[in-house]
């Protein structure tokens, strides 16, 4: 656990960065420090590890007073990410993520071994391990990054803008596997962004500052979409507000509609069907265009099936807008077709939800 306990930084030229600043990190957690540019939220992450020291208030590290530890020890405690990679340019790639396991003078041979282990980790072919840095892309950097990070196994990690570098797509992926692997490692992370949409994904906890290092709100992101604090943190979040809160709940307890299924070959009327494999296994959509006709494969409208446990009410909205009668086609854990949803229980679920669950 990392807990900030009013904490005030101002820079000797009198600049108030961070103001009166009291939050804590949760043990296991990934806690993301949001807010305009120039609100404080690096000035807050390089407190952590002391790189910039408070100017009153304390930072605890599991309970340890931070300004009483060895800066030194203690930075070997916490991995730190930064935006580009911060990649030493003449090592190769095993020894950038061997930096700190040598600085720690630890087998060398036991170090290298888990380096190649943690490329792996982080979707990195071994191969790389002997390239160095320009040798590879902006996202591969930004992985050997991650693995840099976690090759002393810190229980901390500091992680500043670490996704930012890469196009939307190489970010999206770097941001999934992040959580694939923090979901097996489970350190306490403080990660700064400036990015909403990567602070509602990758938080388990949003800390949002505001201009002057004040604090705008603490919460789960599902908390901050229903009830922001103020109009900043409203503002904050974005127009996609009440969309992006469907992330947060789960599809539970609904009942499915037992829309009929054809396979290849049956004939079809002009209602629409879910085509299936003969293991009914769902494809798609499909109906007669005039009269009766057979189903063809290239009759189909595809559609991507839901996992009735395993899916949330965005997801549901989604496959029920991206579908051609505005249902969802909703299988069970092993794939095989089990009815459909309306984009109608959307609607009603965010009348039942609006005022009872919203505010959890
Ligand atoms: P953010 O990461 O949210 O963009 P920063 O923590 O970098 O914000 O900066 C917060 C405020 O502190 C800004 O007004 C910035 O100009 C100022 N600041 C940052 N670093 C220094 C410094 N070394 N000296 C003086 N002012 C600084």
């Amino acid at each position: 656990m990392i807990e900030f306990k009013n904490v005030v930084k101002t820079y000797d030229n009198g600049t108030t960065a961070v103001d009166d600043l009291s939050f804590v990190a949760p043990t296991g957690k990934i806690t993301v420090l949001v807010g305009p540019s120039g609100c404080g939220k690096t000035t807050t992450l390089r407190m952590i590890n002391r790189l910039h020291k408070q100017s009153s208030g304390s930072i605890l590290l599991g309970g340890e007073d931070t300004a009483k530890l060895d800066t030194i020890a203690m930075r070997r405690t916490i991995g730190y990410v930064i935006q580009n990679a911060g990649l030493f340019p003449h090592q190769t790639i095993l020894d950038n993520v061997c930096a700190v396991p040598y600085l720690n003078k630890n087998d060398k041979r036991a170090s290298q071994e888990r380096a190649l282990d943690l490329l792996e980790i982080v979707g990195l072919d071994r191969g790389y391990a002997s390239r160095y840095p320009w040798q590879l892309s902006g996202g591969q950097q930004q992985r050997v990054g991650v693995a840099r990070a976690l090759a002393a196994d810190p229980p901390y990690m500091l992680m500043d803008e670490p996704f930012s570098a890469v196009d939307p797509i190489v970010r999206k992926q770097l941001q999934s596997e992040f959580l694939r692997i923090q979901a097996d490692l489970a350190k306490t992370i403080v990660m700064v962004t400036h990015d909403i949409d990567e602070a509602l994904k990758l938080g388990d906890q949003i800390v949002v500052l505001k201009e002057g290092g004040i604090l705008a709100q603490v919460g789960t992101p599902a908390q901050l979409l229903a009830n922001p604090a103020d109009r900043f943190v409203a503002d904050f979040l974005g127009q996609s507000r009440g969309y992006h809160a469907l992330n947060f709940r789960p599809l539970r307890d609904l009942e499915v509609e037992q829309t009929p299924q054809a396979c290849v070959g049956e004939q079809l009327s002009n209602e629409w069907v879910v085509a299936c494999t003969t293991d009914h296994r769902p494809l798609g959509w499909a109906r007669a265009e005039t009269g009766i006709q057979e189903l063809r494969e290239d009759r189909i409208r595809v559609a991507s099936p839901l996992e009735l446990g395993a899916s949330n009410y965005r997801e549901l909205l989604d496959a029920a807008l991206a579908s051609p009668c505005g249902q969802a086609i909703v299988v069970d854990a092993r794939g095989t077709y089990v009815g459909t949803l309306s984009v109608d229980v959307v609607a009603q679920h965010v009348r039942d939800a609006n005022g009872n669950e919203y505010h959890s």
